[in-house]
């Protein structure tokens, strides 16, 4: 928890901060809930969000009268946890034990930290003792094999790639293989995020599931999401969630934002939890995303 606190930007406390000001008042008029609600938009919670939790806390109010700082602070803590739900299953779908790799594929726009969270992710396997194959199958953006391959070595995972314009799928078939033959735990295949139609992405993630499966299961897919880009990664986040079943999310950035209230939006958008978050660039910088912590740390 200290290392959230730590990692969220100054900018998510001062969002926890303000909404504790409104709510631990003497008296909250009409100008107060409109501001508080001003809040959780400009936190990026999205419209629906605002205003359930609004709603609620003016409700509690009504019911309780005003409270003290520290009835605001519980107060808006239950709310605020409830909001982002406790009752998601958060795990990454790996590793079932059941003799074969499990296959996570990572997809979502270029920029959103897709390679990254791909290498941090294999390092946290590898670390629990797994062996990992990354499988570089982003063979549009030149640089995101030699990136992979850095992240691999770093962490002591195999990385299967071939040359930029390779089609994306025989790579990620040659990595279920090699996962396959060399009795590895875990395949992580990145994948390219060029949003140029729909119908190009369809058909180059569609193809790459496709080809794995006619070798093993596809156990995860993983949406990458920066949260600095607040509602316009949301839409792109939909875009993807048309094209293939995602299973979970990692949002990327959140130590670079005000914006942390995403979590809620995308959860929604998506009906999918958000299971990692990424809070910087460093090679430990990927957390299980967990509800009650992350409020905390926003109420600082
Ligand atoms: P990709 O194109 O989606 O594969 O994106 P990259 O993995 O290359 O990441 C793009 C940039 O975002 C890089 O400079 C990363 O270091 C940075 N990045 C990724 N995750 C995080 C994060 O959680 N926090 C911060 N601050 N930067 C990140």
């Amino acid at each position: 928890l200290n290392r959230l606190r730590g990692r969220l930007s100054r900018s998510q406390n001062v969002f926890g901060q303000s909404l504790l000001g409104l709510l631990g008042a003497s008296t909250i008029d009409e100008d107060s809930w409109t501001d508080i609600e001003d809040t959780l938009l400009m936190a990026d919670l999205g419209a629906g969000a605002a205003m359930e939790i609004t709603d609620r806390l003016r409700k509690e109010i009504a019911a309780h009268g005003t409270t003290d700082a520290a009835g605001a602070r519980a107060l808006l803590r239950r709310v605020l946890v409830d909001a982002v739900g406790t009752d998601m299953d958060r795990s990454v779908r790996a590793l079932p034990h059941d003799g074969r790799p499990s296959v996570i594929l990572v997809v979502g726009v270029n920029g959103t930290g897709k390679t990254t969270t791909t290498g941090k992710l294999a390092r946290v396997l590898v670390a629990d003792g797994r062996d990992v194959v990354l499988g570089a199958a982003d063979t549009f953006r030149a640089a995101a094999a030699d990136q992979l391959q850095t992240w691999g070595d770093r962490a002591g995972a195999t990385v299967v790639r071939s040359a930029a314009g390779a089609d994306p799928a025989a790579v990620a078939f040659d990595a279920v293989k090699k996962g396959i033959e060399t009795n590895a735990d875990a395949v992580l295949i990145d994948t390219a995020g060029r949003l140029h139609t729909k119908t190009g992405l369809m058909d180059e993630l569609g193809k790459v599931k496709r080809v794995v499966e006619k070798q093993a299961k596809v156990d995860e897919v993983l949406l990458v999401l920066d949260a600095t880009t607040g509602q316009n990664g949301l839409v792109q986040a939909t875009v993807f969630a048309d094209v293939v079943d995602i299973t979970g999310i990692a949002l990327t950035k959140l130590d670079g934002t005000a914006k942390g209230g995403i979590v809620v939006a995308v959860q929604r958008a998506l009906n999918v939890p958000v299971k990692l978050v990424g809070l910087g660039e460093g090679p430990d910088d990927l957390a299980p995303f967990e509800p009650e912590a992350f409020v905390d740390a926003l109420l600082g």
